[in-house]
């Protein structure tokens, strides 16, 4: 394994990394220019962490049997994050009881002294044991879902290799590929349960440490989710269902008529028509990341420069193997000032989608590099998303360096309609965590039953699930964010709201509103979610209205391509 990330410090000694924090802590202030200071030490010394953390991290997720990469992952798990979790606490005290606190100019420091005072209020050293249980699980999670192998026509495949077959024109690849998806998971469901039962009990003691009812709350703190509530997150799931579910169905209806079948089946919904062949964007790794670059180059120079080092120091992991955890993911890495991407890409569209995606990700990151504070540089996810779900759809016209004109209208055609049907599907699985953290001592058939029923809730009703109800009921036990980063969705949603509206402006004005992208996410965290949107040209707005707004355009966009000649 080569290591593309910088170690500063030895994470495999623990005495040296608590002798470096007890230093900071013992430090004395005389002034708030000394606070400063010890603030932006402390922020870099908090960035080397970051990076060789973040590090074994990608090395785990990279090499998922891997002993060497897992015992260091578990240390840094079980002794170093621990570590570092009880001294930001002594630390925050420590800042928040200095006199001079009270001097550090406001408008540079409000808002991260009030993300101390929220932390202050969150934090109890019982929940760091638990949180170290709580990582193990989802460590347990990967192994199990990135351990699973296929055999298919008595040839080992990963799951993420099964995906391409789904878009396969002959329907009976498509079911066989569907059929063994759901019947590897079941080797492994019942363990996945048990996590899930294990994660619930841990969490709900969590919020009862923090004096908090419920571990959703507890997490709308912890996210900072100061902007809105879970009562609005319940509206934005009516609204959907009112503005966007009507629109997902004449889609679906539309793509039953393309396909030319009677009923459209669960293994249908990726389907490619018989007349034509799944779009194949490239054909080896290097032809996707040659071909990214010079689309991004064509949007800004240095988008594409940042894809190239990248690639140079070996930062993109993009192809799917056995032993690699499924997923996607790109982390910054502060010290190395660069980006690392994880994806496991089968050669598919989505692929292409999912590497814009994440540059979009790397490209936030580049243009935050200059905010000293490691705090002012970490957004919150709805900002995050904006970047690379803008990025998605900013890349539309760049199109040309994968496809024909006819293959780039299909593309097109592809991506509009999935962002529609995507939002449904994604408030289920936000409206599914609510229910679960709201009714923590449900049984494993309750928390099953549920999900298949807001499936059917927020559902366009024309995919035909009869002898596939089963299937239904588990298909959350893919989304990895349940285990790993919990409450973790609805920002998709949210941000995607945002990206539509970035997408109507770039049209009607692509150089301004590409200069504001890159002027809102330069904000970093330094502002609210409501200023980096309005700097981005947009509204932080998840309203009927807007919501309406947007499928209204976005339909008339559809019919648009549908109509275009080529
Ligand atoms: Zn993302």
């Amino acid at each position: 394994m080569s290591k593309i990330y910088i170690e500063q410090h030895n994470l495999n000694d623990t005495e040296a990394i608590q002798a470096e924090l007890e230093g900071f802590l013992q430090q004395t202030f005389q002034s708030s220019r000394e606070v400063e200071t010890w603030l932006k030490n402390l922020s870099t010394f908090d960035d080397e962490l970051r990076e060789a953390l973040d590090g074994h991290y990608i090395d785990f997720q990279a090499h998922n049997q891997d002993q060497q990469a897992k015992e260091a992952f578990e240390h840094d798990q079980e002794k170093i994050e621990p570590l570092i979790k009880t001294y930001t606490a002594k630390l925050d005290e420590k800042l928040m009881s200095s006199p001079f606190k009270d001097e550090l100019d406001p408008k540079q420091y409000g808002r991260f002294l009030r993300s101390k005072e929220n932390a202050m209020e969150l934090f109890r050293e019982e929940n760091v044991t638990l949180e170290v249980e709580e990582d193990r699980l989802a460590t347990r999670y990967f192994e199990l879902t990135g351990g699973l192998s296929v055999d298919w026509n008595g040839e080992e495949k990963t799951i993420p290799e099964l995906f391409p077959l789904l878009e396969d024109p002959d329907r009976e690849i498509r079911k066989s590929a569907f059929d063994k998806i759901f019947q590897t998971l079941s080797k492994v469901e019942h363990d996945l349960q048990e996590i899930m039962d294990k994660l619930m009990k841990l969490r709900k003691q969590k919020a009862a440490n923090s004096g908090l009812s419920n571990y959703r709350d507890y997490m709308f703190k912890k996210y900072e989710r100061f902007d809105y509530t879970p009562e609005d997150c319940k509206q934005l799931a009516a609204s959907i269902r009112e503005y966007v579910v009507p629109l997902a169905e004449k889609i679906k209806k539309q793509k039953k008529k393309e396909l030319g079948v009677e009923v459209l089946r669960p293994y249908d919904r990726s389907a490619v028509p018989k007349d034509r062949t799944p779009l194949k964007p490239f054909a080896q790794r290097d032809e996707l990341v040659e071909r990214t670059s010079k689309a991004l180059g064509q949007l800004e120079p240095r988008f594409s420069e940042l894809i190239d080092t990248m690639n140079e120091k070996g930062m993109l992991d993009l192809e799917t193997r056995r032993n690699k955890s499924p997923g996607g993911f790109c982390t910054p890495l502060p010290v190395s000032e660069l980006s690392f991407i994880f994806m496991n890409a089968s050669h598919t569209h989505d692929d292409m989608m999912t590497l814009f995606h994440e540059m979009g990700h790397c490209i936030h990151n580049d243009l935050k590099r200059h905010l000293p504070l490691s705090y002012d540089r970490n957004t919150p996810m709805e900002s995050s998303e904006l970047a690379s779900m803008t990025m998605e759809l900013f890349s539309i016209d760049q199109w040309d360096h994968f496809y024909s004109k006819e293959e780039q209208k299909q593309a097109k055609l592809d991506l509009l309609r999935d962002i529609v049907t995507f939002f449904p599907s994604a408030i289920r699985v936000d409206q599914f965590q609510h229910w679960m953290y709201e009714n923590p001592d449900h049984t494993q058939e309750e928390r099953m039953a549920k999900f298949g029923e807001l499936s059917r809730e927020l559902s366009d009703g024309v995919i035909d699930w009869s002898g596939y109800e089963d299937a239904r009921n588990k298909e959350w036990l893919f989304i990895l964010h349940i285990f790993e980063v919990p409450f973790y969705y609805v920002e998709y949603v949210i941000a995607q709201l945002g990206a539509l509206q970035m997408y109507k402006n770039y049209k009607e004005d692509p150089a301004g509103t590409l200069a504001r992208y890159k002027h809102a996410l330069a904000l970093g965290n330094t502002q609210s979610l409501y200023e980096v949107y309005e700097a981005a040209g947009i509204r932080f707005d998840f309203s009927g209205e807007m919501i309406k707004e947007l499928m209204e355009f976005l339909e008339e966009e559809i019919s648009a391509v549908e109509q275009m000649k080529v």
